[in-house]
């Protein structure tokens, strides 16, 4: 495949870069520690254009495609804080797609431009205690009343969801119905009703926050209903591919970095008289590592070509061949990605355990790529059914 990324997209890579090395790389440590990164950096990084350059001009992006917001992905691991790259690929990625696919005018001005302006932030409320890979067993209710909805029940993992001003929330609207009777709604989190409920303690991804979130008689207008109702579930299935493949692009540059540093590290360190990155072992050990890794980016930049065509070129859905693919790659990243965090980290010896090197934190922190966003076991189970297995 020739290389997908034009003069243009290495500028715009150029300006993530230095946000990610300039101006987050140096808080690491105090952001890890407070877990929790400023609201600033949304803000700053819509004032660089970073979250909406693959938005239309018309909701406020930059009219770029989708290899712009690969590009973006693959220079945020750069802070070393996986969870700063999760709270801002949330915002841009995860819990918008589906408003710049289905909002009406006023929505994406009340909730999409401020959100890429990052003067919004954005969450995305879909998981619940007792339903997550399943999402159609979610039981938070919307009710009809008159011209509004009451949204009544609870939803968790919730990243963003301290701090969010809205939730692009899903809610049964017919019970009965199962995946056809979920809705999206875009909830502000002023609402009355609309409280966060815990702050969830995590074991990576620290900078970012998790929230549980509780809606009591909460009434939303019907304005803030999006797209047509009982159609969530679609919508969802559709607003997943953007969240897993942009998932992939930025979990294979972080591999790239936990090797590229493990390298550097092994050409220091002595052991019996020689660099570790001498001994036979471990050079075949990188060799099957950065091959694998080659092979993952390469399966995740088919997954993007077929989303980039069909979401910037045809402007239609996602396709099935696209979602096998974008679901193969959230299966093959997620396990080529333990292994390299495993590995670096052995290659390391003692102080890979010491918090002092990067590899402590990113093994900790890849470890939810395999879980969040659709875990690896029910990626397989879509992919057995698009296989027609
Ligand atoms: C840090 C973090 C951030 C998150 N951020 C968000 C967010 O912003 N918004 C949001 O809505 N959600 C978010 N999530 C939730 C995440 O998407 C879910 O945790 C994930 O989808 C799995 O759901 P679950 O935790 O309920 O696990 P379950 O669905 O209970 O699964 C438990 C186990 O059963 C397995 N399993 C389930 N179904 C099958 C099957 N058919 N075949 C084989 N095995 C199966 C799973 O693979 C898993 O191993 C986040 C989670 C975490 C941890």
């Amino acid at each position: 495949m020739p290389c997908p990324f034009t003069e243009e997209h290495q500028q715009f890579r150029k300006t993530v870069r230095q946000f990610a090395e300039k101006e987050l790389a140096p808080h690491e440590k105090e952001w890890e520690e407070d877990e929790l990164f400023p609201n600033w950096v949304f803000k700053r990084a819509g004032e660089l254009g970073i979250l909406g350059a693959h938005y239309p001009e018309d909701v406020g992006g930059a009219g770029g495609d989708y290899w712009f917001s690969v590009a973006k992905s693959e220079e945020l691991p750069r802070c070393l804080m996986s969870g700063v790259g999760m709270g801002l690929l949330v915002q841009s990625d995860m819990a918008t797609p589906v408003i710049n696919d289905l909002g009406t005018k006023e929505q994406k001005e009340e909730f999409l431009a401020p959100a890429l302006r990052g003067e919004k932030i954005a969450a995305l409320g879909v998981s619940e205690p007792n339903a997550g890979s399943d999402v159609a067993g979610i039981l938070t209710r919307a009710k009809k009343d008159g011209d509004d909805y009451i949204i009544n029940g609870a939803k968790t993992f919730i990243t963003n969801g301290t701090r969010a001003d809205f939730v692009t929330l899903l809610a049964k609207t017919n019970p009965e119905a199962g995946a056809h009777g979920c809705s999206f709604f875009l909830v502000p989190t002023k609402t009355k009703g609309f409280s966060v409920a815990k702050k969830l303690k995590k074991i990576g991804n620290l900078s970012s926050d998790t929230a549980e979130l509780a809606f009591e008689d909460m009434r939303v207008p019907k304005r803030y209903l999006l797209g047509e109702e009982n159609m969530g579930f679609m919508y969802l299935m559709q607003n997943f591919q953007s969240e897993r493949i942009i998932a992939c692009t930025s979990a294979v540059a972080g591999g790239q970095y936990m090797l590229d540093e493990a390298v550097q590290y092994g050409r220091d360190r002595k052991a019996f008289g020689k660099p570790i990155i001498k001994r036979e072992y471990w050079q075949h050990k990188f060799v099957d590592l950065s091959t694998k890794l080659e092979a993952a980016r390469a399966l995740t930049y088919r997954g993007v070509e077929g989303y980039n065509d069909d979401k910037y070129v045809k402007k239609d859905n996602v396709s099935m061949e696209t979602v096998k693919l974008i679901s193969m790659s959230k299966v093959f990243v997620g396990d080529v990605m333990t292994e390299i965090a495993d590995q670096c980290l052995q290659f390391h010896g003692g102080w890979g355990y010491i918090e002092e090197f990067h590899i402590a934190r990113a093994w900790r922190d890849q470890r939810l790529f395999r879980i969040g966003g659709g875990t690896t076991e029910t990626m397989r189970y879509y992919v057995a059914k698009l296989m027609g297995l």
